[in-house]
């Protein structure tokens, strides 16, 4: 029987146990489905990397574009499908669009076959003692441990693909100038990974080092699926090191958030704990956009936002710095950050973002104390102790004694801007304001 694969952000052949199933039918459709609905909000970076790895993709996808519950029902009838395959999606829009797949497929005497999913663990399949959701991540991630997963699938050889007469061709959309993508596909998931396997014992002690980029840059390919993280898993338990354990621990992160996600789909939009939505917030405006364009004249903060929009993405570290300075600095409401982030980032992710937005900005599972108010000077001198990092991404600052904290005068004869605020002030004030919500 002839059925249909339907790819959405599992895009690789390797460990697809829904590839399994569908090529264990008889002959297959790759299908890709441009849903206007995730189309039209993704922004240029996530754009250009979604279409560079389905142009990567070792299968001839077909790729239509439209409402995926017609297009897909279309699909299947064309091929004479009676199955379609997908990995289950467990975020709020994509639980929601699979079971209204699933009910128009049904209305044809057609199914949708959930094999597998983004993650090692599913959402949901981890609870605590009296079988609720965890919210701390310690818990979680010793269940998760506790728990596991199955060996990485098989991949299966020959399969047969079919094709589709009405198909669209991928898109190729513009990429703002100055904007450059990490390779994108599996091939390239797969060198990046065996690229930092080499390094991955200074991963423990050098992580949160932005000047050395010693992180694995494995979050884009994680995000598009073009490598399962069951195939990181399995070579991790190969490993001994302080590195591999703690790069598990990451990995468990990413499956955490999922499944707080997944527990309280509201928490994409709202405060996860309540009272936040009670604290005096500013408006967005003015301080917004110098944040947005790297211009607060705090220089990892500009640093950071800088490397965004050139590259994708950003370290982790100035990723939480940033976040703060958002919420406490700035004071706006973590959603203003999270969409800026969602719109630039390759990685974004719905789950590892709003999540990491809450933790910043106090609200989330398991934050981050809110009295404990990043210093974006001190964070910079700690974790990018010669500048480099910042000399890389904020150039005007190359020539400056020091760069973490330009005098008046380096600032004018460079160009660099005055810092919009003054944090010791600003800091007090998010402080005033959190006690009013205590
Ligand atoms: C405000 C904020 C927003 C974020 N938004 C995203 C996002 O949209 N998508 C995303 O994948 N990550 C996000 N992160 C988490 C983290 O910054 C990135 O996963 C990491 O920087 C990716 O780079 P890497 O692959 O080199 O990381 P590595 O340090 O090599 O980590 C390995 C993997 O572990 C996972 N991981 C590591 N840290 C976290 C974390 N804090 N939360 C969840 N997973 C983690 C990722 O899958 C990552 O690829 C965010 C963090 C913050 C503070």
């Amino acid at each position: 029987m002839p059925s249909v694969l339907w790819f959405r952000r599992d895009l690789r052949l390797d460990d697809n146990p829904a590839l399994v199933e569908a090529a264990a039918d008889g002959p297959v459709l790759p299908l890709f489905v441009l849903d206007p609905a995730l189309w039209r909000p993704a922004g240029p970076a996530r754009r250009g990397y979604l279409t560079a790895s389905l142009r990567a993709l070792d299968a001839p996808v077909a790729v239509v574009e439209g409402d995926p519950v017609r297009r897909v029902v279309d699909a299947a009838r064309a091929v004479g499908a009676s199955r379609v395959h997908v990995a289950a999606d467990f975020g709020p829009y994509g639980a929601r669009r699979d079971a209204a797949v699933e009910q128009a497929l049904a209305e044809h005497g057609l199914e949708l076959v959930r094999t597998g999913s983004p993650y090692a663990v599913s959402p949901g399949r981890v609870a605590n003692g009296s079988g609720r959701p965890y919210r701390v991540y310690t818990p979680f991630s010793r269940a998760w441990a506790e728990h596991g997963w199955r060996a990485p699938a098989e991949t299966p050889d020959g399969v047969d693909w079919l094709a589709l007469d009405d198909t669209t061709e991928i898109p190729d959309p513009d990429l703002p100038d100055g904007l450059a993508l990490p390779a994108a596909g599996e091939a390239a998931a797969r060198r990046q990974w065996a690229e930092f396997l080499d390094r991955i014992d200074r991963y423990d002690d050098e992580r949160d080092r932005p000047d050395l980029d010693t992180t694995s840059r494995m979050s884009v390919h994680l995000r598009w699926g073009e490598i399962h993280p069951r195939t990181m898993l399995a070579d991790l338990a190969r490993r001994r090191s302080a590195g591999a354990a703690a790069y598990r621990k990451e990995l468990a992160w990413r499956e955490f958030f999922a499944d707080v996600l997944f527990a309280r789909p509201a928490t994409a939009r709202e405060y996860l704990r309540p009272e936040y939505a009670r604290m005096r917030y500013d408006e967005p405006g003015a301080a917004l956009t110098a944040w947005q364009e790297g211009r607060t004249g705090f220089p990892i903060v500009d640093a950071g936002m800088r490397q965004l929009r050139a590259t994708g993405w950003m370290h982790n570290r100035v990723r939480m710095v940033v976040a703060s300075f958002l919420v406490k600095d700035l004071h706006l409401e973590w959603q203003h950050g999270a969409r800026h982030f969602m719109r630039w980032l390759v990685d974004g992710d719905l789950a590892s973002n709003q999540q990491n937005w809450q933790w910043a900005a106090g609200s989330g599972v398991d934050a981050a104390p809110y009295f404990r108010v990043f210093n974006p000077t001190s964070q910079g001198r700690k974790f990018d102790p010669r500048g480099e990092y910042l000399r890389r991404w904020v150039p005007e600052l190359t020539e400056v004694g020091d760069p973490h904290d330009p005098s008046p005068e380096d600032r004018l004869a460079t160009g660099y801007p005055e810092p919009v605020v003054d944090h010791a002030a600003e800091r007090r004030e998010a402080l005033d304001r959190w006690e009013e919500i205590r």
